[in-house]
């Protein structure tokens, strides 16, 4: 199949721009396009058959259900059963935005889209395209993030055509996501409300409008523990795995960044590609490793301040991307901060290294 790349500029754009996206999405079609959180994998999220080629184009698992994309509060109405207080709480506050919440499905909603269960997960993104593409195409989208499944999320057009590219219908390029995580979710199926997923939106914030919303136990587990099963059911697969063994280093940063340059040195010795995941307060630390050792390869990543987890969040799965196309076989990171967006960073940091934490 040959993938239509489609140019839209978020800041001047007019209706012809979607004309032929929409068209695609109402035939079944597939779809990729930004949003602020990152890019997703557009189709018709009423018709079973572009869910299946959702899952198809992916290699997804169909047990992992799709995110329902919407671009005003009422087109709420025909997807669930009934709206619960706190989902309209929810949405005044949040909404449009990186917020997805769990509610119960009607009966409109196929089973493929959810992948098997009577709950639906709904998002009402902020992005200019997104909002403009679903309101052309005038159905709900079901779209889970665009990246071939076990890869990391993608946040650039670029990214999405190094996966996706000739197995779906169009890439709409529309920059790079803002906040290059995907939504937090919120399960209001349940009392108290959890959070399956943390993202951009806290749970300091959520806990504004839900005073007792707490978080799944799953999304805390530190450690590869496969006792504790995932509520959201796509939790529980291989999640945004560079090919290269990642591990990530914990502790006071000096130790951080000493015990990094050790485990780097013994890999780059022993002739392997090494890459190192950092940020602006560390990564001086480790320019001389490279001096006097002429076998393996070193690529180091900064992405950003330690102080500035806004620009973590954005950096981390570009760099991700970064050390598979360099072929890095063995990659470290720096952990960290766990407080309001780290927690966020940690979680996919932590998933994509399949727990594989070092404290020092
Ligand atoms: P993605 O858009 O690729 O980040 O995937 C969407 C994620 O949303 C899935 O992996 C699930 O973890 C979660 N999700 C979607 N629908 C539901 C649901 N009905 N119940 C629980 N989790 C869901
Ligand atoms: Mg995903």
């Amino acid at each position: 199949m040959e993938t239509i790349i489609k140019k839209i500029d978020p800041n001047n754009m007019t209706s012809d721009d979607f004309s032929e996206a929409a068209a695609l999405l109402r035939e079944g079609k597939l779809v990729a396009f930004p949003t602020e959180t990152v890019y997703g994998l557009g189709g018709n999220a009423y018709d079973s058959t572009a869910s299946a080629r959702i899952y198809a184009a992916k290699g997804r698992p169909s047990d992992n259900p799709l995110i329902v994309h919407i671009s005003s509060f009422e087109e709420i109405t025909p997807l669930v059963k009934d709206i619960p207080g706190k989902a309209r709480a929810l949405a005044d506050r949040f909404w449009p935005g990186p917020l997805t919440m769990i509610l119960f499905k009607s009966d409109k909603v196929p089973k493929e889209t959810t992948g098997g269960l009577d709950t639906v997960a709904i998002r009402m993104p902020s992005h200019p395209i997104a909002n403009r593409l679903i309101k052309e195409a005038g159905i709900p989208i079901a779209a889970p993030s665009a990246n071939a499944s076990g890869r990391p999320s993608t946040t650039k057009a670029e990214h999405v055509i190094e996966d996706l590219d000739g197995r779906i219908d169009m890439i709409i390029d529309g920059g790079s996501s803002d906040i290059g995580l995907e939504s937090t979710i919120v399960d209001l199926t349940v009392s108290p409300a959890l959070i399956l997923r943390p993202g951009y939106i806290t749970i300091e914030m959520l806990r504004e409008v839900i005073p007792d919303i707490e978080y799944d136990k799953a999304v805390l587990k530190r450690i590869k523990d496969d006792t504790i099963v995932a509520k959201a059911p796509g939790m529980k697969y291989r999640h945004y795995a560079p090919k290269g063994e990642l591990t990530i280093y914990e502790g006071e940063i000096g130790r951080v960044s000493k015990a990094i340059r050790e485990a780097a040195k013994e890999k780059l010795d022993a002739g392997y590609s090494v890459g190192i995941l950092t940020s602006d307060e560390l990564a001086e630390s480790y320019a001389g490793l490279q001096t006097g050792c002429d076998n393996g390869s070193l690529y180091i990543r900064d992405i950003g301040s330690r102080e500035n987890e806004e620009e973590i969040a954005a950096g981390l799965f570009d760099a991700l991307r970064y050390f598979d196309e360099v072929k890095a076989d063995h990659i470290y990171a720096e952990s960290f901060v766990e407080g309001g967006l780290g927690q966020a960073i940690m979680n996919r940091l932590m998933k994509a290294a399949g727990y594989h934490i070092i404290e020092v």
